[in-house]
């Protein structure tokens, strides 16, 4: 059976280690980094996500700033809101919670917020910067999968890895990180040909799909790692609702050397990366090294 990368453990190392990076930068510093997250509308998944992002970064000691904007706001008044936290000196990252109504023009937003202080890592700089590979604030799902794959595997050079996706948000950005520790990547898609046999050849198949069970696990090389960062809510006995991922995790995890589970594997990595990145963009905003361990 397949050992079980267990993000949440992870998620909350990594915060406990976030919180001590805080710590420092206030005790040391006199910087208490400060997030910044904008929810525009009453989407009942986005009030969860911001909730849960605003809990979280309190808990490690920052200032967490929530601006709840009516479904009806303009483009304007979002841009003008901005603008404002843009050049506001105790906000050192500032998100966005995506969707955003139609009538808003998403990458207009976020390419309006302060590349620095860009803690989703969505800017079109940011994105030109991980593609050249250069340091850059990294999106936070992707970069979840990495610190994952690598508490597991270690150094991950010369490995064959296969990303099923090709989203701006996880599966190009997922890919550029591989290319960045020296794997081999597919990145495969709807349009794949035989998209069974590429994953065959993967020794770290990532799958960032949004269709549930998809991988099947005749398509998993014996001894694969896999990362599932599908989250897809199917209908339960007694009419409630569970989470599944992209993999079946029953087949797959009788031929795969680790998977993450879902819920509880890649989940938990984006709020805690998200809080990383807030420290991240503080010490860069303040030029004071990145403390150790993050
Ligand atoms: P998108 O819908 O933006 O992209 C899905 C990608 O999968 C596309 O590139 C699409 O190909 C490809 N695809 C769709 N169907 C197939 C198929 N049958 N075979 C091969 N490829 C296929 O999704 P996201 O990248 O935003 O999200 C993917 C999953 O990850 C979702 O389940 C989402 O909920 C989850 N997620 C989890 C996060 C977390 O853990 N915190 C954060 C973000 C996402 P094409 O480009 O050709 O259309």
């Amino acid at each position: 059976m397949a050992t079980v990368i267990d993000g949440k453990a992870y998620a909350a190392k990594l915060r406990s280690r976030v919180a001590d990076a805080v710590s420092m930068l206030i005790t040391h510093h006199q910087v208490k980094p400060g997030l910044a997250v904008v929810l525009v509308g009453e989407d009942p998944a986005s009030q969860v996500y911001v909730r849960n992002k605003g809990k979280q970064t309190a808990e490690t000691g920052m200032e967490s700033v929530e601006h709840k904007l009516p479904g009806e706001t303009s483009e304007q008044d979002l841009l003008a809101l901005i603008d404002k936290l843009n050049n506001d000196p105790g906000i050192n990252g500032i998100l966005v919670q995506l969707p955003l109504p139609e009538h808003i023009d998403e990458s207009k937003v976020i390419n309006t917020i302060n590349v620095a202080k860009d803690v989703d890592g969505f800017h079109i700089q940011n994105v030109g910067k991980l593609s050249i590979g250069v340091d850059s604030l990294v999106p936070c799902t992707p970069a979840g999968c990495i610190l994952l794959l690598k508490d597991h595997l270690g150094d991950l050079t010369g490995k064959n890895a296969v990303v099923v996706g090709r989203s701006n948000i996880v599966g190009k950005p997922v890919s550029m990180l591989l290319l960045k520790e020296h794997c081999t990547v597919t990145i495969a898609h709807s349009r794949t040909s035989d998209l069974p046999a590429v994953c065959r050849g993967a020794d770290i198949l990532v799958a960032a799909v949004g269709v549930p069970e998809l991988v099947k696990g005749d398509w998993i090389k014996p001894g694969a790692t896999i990362i599932d960062v599908g989250i897809n809510r199917i209908e339960a006995e007694g009419g409630k609702t569970r989470l599944i991922g992209d993999v079946d995790y029953t087949q797959a995890s009788k031929v795969a050397g680790a998977i993450t589970p879902v819920p509880g594997g890649v989940g938990p990595m984006t709020i805690a990366c998200l809080l990383r990145n807030t420290v991240i963009a503080a010490c860069r905003q303040h030029g004071i090294d990145i403390p150790a361990g993050l």
